[in-house]
């Protein structure tokens, strides 16, 4: 007799299967029993399915309103010079949307293989860094906020693919940006022997804690709606975290409500 304690707790997937033996006139004269742990491929369907129907959910969103538009306009709307305007701003901005995410969608899928397929250099984060906040300078200006950086005189390089880099940062800035009315956006890049530490903060409106175990997750947003004005799409953060994590780094997350935000990440040098 065997025993196989399963911790009811855990809700582990076993998966068993019995093979029995047979001599020559087909009596059974012994079985083999294999018990395999499959929680964690189940786990991982779950969180697949889960994707495909959050994604579907989102997709189908912006899909409906151009559907409805589109029929408002066919059905004499166009023909008033004011409302066709409107409408065609209104499917303008969501068809921007519907492409931000299937852009995601795709870079997530990407990001999530482990393999490192794209072609890695030696980067000067500060200069990369700079590279990155530059492309947003005149949405800063714009909005009045102001852009601060505290950059370390040494040299700071990590081995990372630029577009991976670019697409971490970027993303990182858009959103200090994006949640930030007034105030201040920084960027610090630090570093020891073994890692470059380089945090993006702002002076924006923060999140509760509840919601910062959270909104790594794909799809989450404190404010959905608020979100989807400003054109999110939710998945910013995830792809953040899986290139990041790919690159043997780490990204951790406080803030405060009413008060800001702060991302620091580290990579190995
Ligand atoms: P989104 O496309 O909505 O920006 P992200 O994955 O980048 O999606 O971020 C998820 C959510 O985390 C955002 O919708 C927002 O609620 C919150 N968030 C991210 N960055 C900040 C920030 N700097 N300040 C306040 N909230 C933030």
């Amino acid at each position: 007799m065997f025993v196989i304690e399963i911790n009811p707790i855990s809700k582990a997937a076993i998966d068993t299967r019995i093979h029995p033996f047979r001599d020559q006139s087909g009596n059974v004269t012994g079985v083999i029993i294999v018990v395999r742990d499959i929680t964690r491929i189940k786990k991982l369907e779950q969180v697949r399915t889960e994707f495909i129907e959050n994604a579907s959910h989102e997709l189908r969103t912006p899909v409906t309103i151009i559907r409805g538009f589109v029929e408002t306009l066919l059905g004499g709307a166009s023909e008033d010079e004011k409302a066709l305007k409107r409408f065609l701003e209104l499917l303008d901005k969501e068809s921007k949307r519907l492409i931000s995410l299937t852009e995601d969608i795709l870079t997530l899928e990407k990001a999530e293989k482990k393999i490192h397929e794209k072609e890695e250099r030696e980067i000067d984060v500060t200069k990369e860094l700079s590279d990155c906040a530059g492309a947003f300078a005149s949405i800063i200006s714009d909005k009045g906020l102001e852009l601060v950086c505290d950059f370390t005189d040494n040299p700071v390089r990590v081995k990372m693919n630029r577009e991976d880099f670019r697409q971490v940062f970027s993303n990182l800035i858009d959103n200090a940006i994006k949640f930030t009315d007034a105030g201040k956006v920084s960027l610090k890049v630090d570093a020891d022997p073994e890692f470059a530490t380089i945090t993006v903060s702002d002076t924006g409106e923060g999140m509760a804690p509840r919601d910062l175990d959270r909104i790594f997750e794909r799809f989450y947003r404190v404010d959905k709606s608020r979100s989807r004005e400003k054109g999110g799409t939710g998945l910013g953060l995830s792809i953040v975290r899986h290139l990041v994590e790919k690159q043997g780094g780490r990204i951790s997350v406080e803030s405060k409500p009413g008060a800001g935000s702060s991302f620091k990440t580290t990579l190995p040098l």
